[in-house]
Formats: structure tokens, C-alpha cells, sequence
């Protein structure tokens, strides 16, 4: 018997981009909205979506690897979390969990107790958005110890409001302008194997972590701040914001020893890295690490706005009124958030790491044919592809990487940068090898038309 393969579904581009009704959206954007957003060159302008496919007004289907900057884990819509939502936006909408109970709060809570590596017994506080879960952390972190000083790392993301923007250091754009940092905060080299953060070259996982752990115990503990006043390490496993970068097993161990060693606690920020995204459910489970706290928001909910701090319980021993958020764990939120830990545990995160590895494979591949990619890392479906002028040099190339994100978009692929010069690929988690094979065929493409 003959088997007659169906074609893989591919973008369908049938208008200029934007189109004209495309067109009309970012001309009233322009006028009425902040442009403090950091939007990249091509403009998208999204109507519906379903799966990894999105559609904007005019017509045209994208093949999306970027999950709305690494939030629909579960697919845009996917039709389980849907119900999820409709049903309980029947039922209850909100009530305040800052003053009354629903069951949401303690199912939610209970089941991040199971699954995040914080050591349990853990207790949860819920908000909207990332950064207030970081901000969250901040608070907690300095009411348990009594300190009020943190340490972060260059080019890391934590967020924009006041606390949390004091960690953040991926791009100046993102602190200029906001004069002194709200909090008392210190940034220190993040250790990548790729460029060396003291010498820019290529470096050894046990080389990079000696020099960046040496920098915070020999300088920074022997000079301007005393390993006892410093209430916490606040570090992403993956550098999100800052180009896609996992910091080395004996660094992230070597931080754990430090934090036991002078009574600070270690916050692992996985906002982005969380959720199934790195192919387990989080980033810590690769390096065995087992933070104080943990902050999580992106994936967690599938769209449905919602950030959470979990804490050894024992630090969470905070009075009432200490800290509250009124939309905080909302029922609905709740609901889109609890379907998708099922959908994830089912099969999202085994898919994640399977084709999450197909698709870093085929990256790898296409580097004998463009010098210009430098380097492909990550884990299960958060990669990088760092672009640089040639292999030879390794000088990145920001202005290329740009360019092939443009072509990519033209073609009906969505990819976002991430950092300098790396294209960040965090595809939905229900993204197939089918779809793998038409994205680094669009990829490929984009390449060669920008370095032709
Ligand atoms: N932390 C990390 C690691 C992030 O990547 C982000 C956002 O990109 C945040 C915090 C802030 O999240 P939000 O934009 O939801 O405030």
C-alpha cells in the first residue's frame, strides 16, 4: 500500500508586511501608545492564533518559534486551557485571595510544592508578572535575613519595575534615565563558556566558574561588600534577556556552596527558563540545584497573566499585610495555570527536551554552511543561535543577526532576539519535528539571503 505523505503545513505570506490593515493598527499604536516598548524592526500584528501558527489581520500565517516571548507553553489556545478558562470564567472571576479564600490558591501552591526544586515544605505567593515575583522575592529575602544588600549578574533580565530593575542589566536602554538604583545592589561577571566574560575568548566550564565565583569571594566579599550583609543571590540557570546563555553546573554549585557558607539565600530566577521550556520542567533539575527561592511567570499559565515566588516555607514567616497583590492568583489565572501543569507533565515537557534536541541538532548542522553562526547552546526548547562577523574571529555581528531575524519574518517565521547579537528559538512546547524541519528551512534561507 502506497502511503501519500501529506505537505507539511508552512507560513502563507500573501501581502505586503505589514498589510494595509496591519498598517492602520501600528499607525494608531504610534499615536496612542507608550513607545517605551521594545518592539524589533518588523512589525507583526497579530488577529488569532492556534498551536505554534499565528495569523495577523491581513491574512498572512506565520510559523511561531517565539511563543510570545517564551509564554504559550502550551500552544496559542490550546483547546484544553481554553475550557479551563471559560469554565471558570463562569463560575468566578475573582474574589481577592488577598482577603478571602477559593480553593485555586492552596490546589496551585500544593502543586508547586511538588514540582519546583526548592526543597519542601514550600509556601506560595501569587501576582501578575514576573517581575512582581521577583519584586516579591527581593522583599522576602530581606525581611528573612535582615539584609539588604543582593548581588546579580551582568546582563541579566529580572524585570522593569524599581526592585527588580535594579538586578536587571542586559541593555542600558532598560536603566537610563531612572538615575540611582533602588535597591543596594552589585553586579558581577556571568560565566559564559562561549566568550569569557574577562577575556571575550572561548573558555572551559571549570575555568569560566572559577573566575566568576573567585570575583564575588576574593574581591567583592574582601572589598566593598561583606559576604553578611548581602541577603541574596539573585541568578537566572539560563541567561534569558541576556542571549540564551546556561551558566555552567560547577558555577551554579559553586554560588550554593557560597550562599550556605555566609547565611545568603540563593534566588533562581525562571521566569523564562521555567515551565518545560528547557526540556525539564526546571532549568535547576540539569545542575542538581536546589534554590532558597524561586521565581516563576512566562509559561506558567499559558498567556493568562500570573507570576509566582515559592519559598522554603520556613522563610516565608511573614506577618499579615507584609505582602499582598489584589489580582495576585486570580481564579481564572489559576485555572489556565493548573491545566497547563497537567498538559506539561502529560507530554509538553518530554516534547520540549525530544524535539527541543531535533531542533538544536539541525542548527548545529547548518553551521559548516554560515560561518557567521557562532554559536548554537541551550536546552530542550530554549536555544540561542549567536551570530558573529566569521567563526574565525568571532566578532559578534548585532547588525546581521537584525537582518536575519527581518528575513525570517518576511518569510513567515517569528524568531526575536535575545541579547546582542543571538536569535533566541523559544517555540510553543507542542512544536513537531514537521515543523522543525519548515522553520530551519525558512532559517537557512534567511541566512543566505543576508550574507549572500
Ligand atoms: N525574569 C526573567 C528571567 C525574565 O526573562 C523576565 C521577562 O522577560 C522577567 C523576569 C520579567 O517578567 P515580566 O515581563 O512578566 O515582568
Amino acid at each position: 500500500m502506497s502511503a501519500i505523505a501529506t505537505p507539511a503545513k508552512r507560513p502563507e505570506i500573501k501581502t505586503e508586511l505589514p498589510g494595509p490593515k496591519g498598517r492602520q493598527i501600528v499607525e494608531a499604536d504610534a499615536q496612542y501608545v507608550t513607545p517605551s516598548y521594545p518592539r524589533p524592526n518588523y512589525k507583526l500584528v497579530a488577529d488569532h492564533a492556534e498551536g505554534v501558527w499565528v495569523e495577523d489581520v491581513d491574512g498572512n500565517v506565520f510559523l511561531d518559534c517565539n511563543a510570545g516571548v517564551a509564554v504559550c507553553s502550551t500552544g496559542h489556545c490550546h483547546p484544553e486551557v481554553v475550557k479551563a478558562i471559560q469554565d471558570q470564567a463562569a463560575q468566578l472571576i475573582h474574589m481577592c485571595g488577598t482577603d478571602f479564600y477559593y480553593r485555586h490558591m492552596p490546589a496551585l501552591a500544593q502543586k508547586l510544592d511538588e514540582i519546583t526544586p526548592v526543597p519542601s515544605p514550600t509556601r506560595t505567593h501569587f501576582a501578575n508578572s514576573g517581575t512582581e515575583a521577583v519584586e516579591t522575592a527581593l522583599k522576602l529575602a530581606m525581611h528573612a535575613t535582615g539584609r539588604e544588600k543582593f548581588i546579580a549578574f551582568f546582563n541579566s533580565f529580572h524585570g522593569r519595575t524599581l526592585g527588580s530593575l535594579s538586578l536587571t542589566s542586559s541593555r542600558v536602554a532598560q536603566r537610563k534615565g531612572f538615575k540611582r538604583q533602588a535597591l543596594d545592589v552589585v553586579h558581577v561577571p556571568y560565566p559564559s563558556v562561549f566568550r569569557h566574560p574577562f577575556t571575550g575568548e572561548p573558555s572551559d566550564a571549570a575555568t569560566v566558574s572559577r573566575a566568576c565565583l573567585s570575583w564575588i569571594e576574593e574581591r567583592l566579599f574582601k572589598t566593598t561588600t561583606p559576604p553578611e550583609e548581602v541577603a541574596g543571590i539573585v541568578v537566572e540557570a539560563v541567561q534569558g534577556e541576556g542571549g540564551y546563555v546556561p551558566a555552567p553546573k560547577e558555577f551554579l554549585q559553586g554560588l550554593r556552596r557560597i550562599c550556605d557558607e555566609h547565611g545568603i539565600l540563593l534566588i533562581v530566577d525562571e521566569v523564562q527558563s521555567g515551565m518545560g521550556r528547557t526540556g525539564k520542567m526546571f532549568a535547576c533539575e540539569h545542575y542538581d540545584l536546589k534554590p532558597d527561592i524561586i521565581t516563576i511567570a512566562k509559561g506558567i499559565a499559558s498567556g493568562m497573566p500570573m507570576g509566582a515566588c515559592v519559598a522554603r516555607a520556613d522563610l516565608m514567616d511573614w506577618k499579615p499585610g507584609a505582602h499582598a497583590s489584589t489580582f495576585g492568583g486570580n481564579p481564572v489565572a489559576i485555572a489556565a495555570a493548573l491545566k497547563t501543569i497537567e498538559l506539561l507533565e502529560r507530554e509538553l515537557v518530554a516534547n520540549s527536551a525530544e524535539v527541543g534536541a531535533y531542533l538544536q541538532d539541525g542548527l548545529r548542522k547548518l553551521m559548516p554552511k554560515h560561518d557567521c553562526i557562532g554559536d548554537v547552546r541551550g536546552f530542550g526548547m530554549m536555544i540561542g543561535v549567536e551570530f558573529v562577523e566569521n567563526r574565525e574571529t568571532l566578532a559578534p555581528a548585532p547588525e546581521l543577526r537584525d537582518r536575519v531575524e527581518m528575513e525570517c519574518y518576511k518569510r513567515g517565521l517569528i524568531l526575536l532576539g535575545a541579547g546582542h547579537n543571538t536569535i533566541r528559538w523559544s517555540p510553543p512546547l507542542v512544536l513537531s519535528k514537521e515543523n522543525v524541519d519548515v522553520a530551519l528551512e525558512i532559517f537557512d534561507e534567511a541566512i543566505a539571503a543576508v550574507t549572500a
